[in-house]
């Protein structure tokens, strides 16, 4: 296991509807299944159980960092 697949990402959530706000730490692998490489993130209010749906930059900005890093690479090839 190397240092970056152990890494943990930090979601930062915050509702639309009730406002309350929650930073969570995810895996690479629960991260890429949860969000993959979308540019908007969706995400569920532990508190009013709405879903709704937020810029992956805002939620998580190290793991937007990585998308854009692994996009740029794709791109050069
Ligand atoms: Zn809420």
């Amino acid at each position: 296991m190397t240092e970056k697949e152990n890494r943990r990402y930090k979601v930062k959530m915050a509702c639309p509807q009730c406002g309350c706000s929650n930073l969570t730490t995810l895996s690479r692998e629960e991260i890429q299944q949860r969000f993959g490489d979308l540019p908007n993130v969706e995400l569920d209010c532990h508190e009013c159980m709405i879903k709704y749906e937020t810029a992956r930059a805002d939620a998580c900005p190290e793991w937007d960092a990585e998308c854009l890093m692994m996009q740029e690479g794709k791109g050069a090839s």
